[in-house]
């Protein structure tokens, strides 16, 4: 079963939805514009990782970069949900990471075709135990980094998103709807690189919760 820990209790994970180009200095440095409306991409519930499992690099790619993001776990599903409400509907927060196989995706960019292979293949959803979302009073106010082998690769300041996550929710449920057990990765700041096996991934979302990973 696809689930992630909140508290002491085990939810079941529905669709993992993703939001790509949310933070600007991100978006500039892989040569991308910021874009008028929310990125979404989606990733099987098969891709999900927690810590206890290290990181499978997929054999057909020689560049995985990790992402490190602000992850959003949906406890109240639903239609519609004004921006003004949204956050009422999020029961958890966590870390998380959105690999990617940057040749993969810039393959599929090239064909026009979807970013499934690049973004979905088992373990490219890491993500930490969630923590409480009574726990968090603004969400845009975490800040979060990674650590790859001790060495700071990224630090995000969720004040800086481009869609902040009351208006993803919002946004989202108008789209494709949510449910409960949905979950939401926010994007990722500047500073994305390509990780190897044997590396050590340490993320730290600010008083909240950490992680780690090894890369197998
Ligand atoms: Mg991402």
């Amino acid at each position: 079963m696809a689930s992630v820990k909140l508290g002491l209790h085990t939810i079941r994970v529905g669709n993992i939805f993703c939001i790509g180009r949310n933070y600007a200095a991100h978006a500039a440095e892989l040569g991308n514009a910021v874009e008028a409306e929310p990125l979404v991409f989606l990733k099987p519930t098969s891709a999900l990782l927690d810590e206890a499992s290290a990181i499978a690099l997929p054999d057909y790619s020689n560049d995985v970069h990790h992402e490190c993001e602000l992850v959003v776990l949906i406890g109240k599903g639903g239609d519609n949900i004004a921006a003004e409400n949204a956050l009422s509907h999020v029961s958890g927060y966590g870390i998380g990471l959105d690999l990617t196989a940057r040749d993969a995706q810039s393959e599929a960019k090239s064909k026009g075709h979807p970013w499934t292979k690049a973004k979905g293949f088992r373990g490219a959803a890491c993500v930490s135990a969630m923590v409480p979302a009574a726990r968090v009073d603004d969400p845009q106010r975490l800040k979060f980094e990674l650590r790859v082998n001790g060495q700071l690769r990224q630090s995000g300041d969720a004040s800086l998103m481009l869609f902040p996550v009351a208006e993803q929710i919002s946004y989202l449920s108008r789209v494709y709807g949510l449910s409960d057990g949905d979950l939401l990765f926010t994007g990722t700041p500047e500073g994305v690189a390509r990780i190897q096996s044997g590396d050590a991934l340490d993320l730290n979302l600010f008083g909240q919760v950490s992680a780690h990973w090894k890369v197998a």
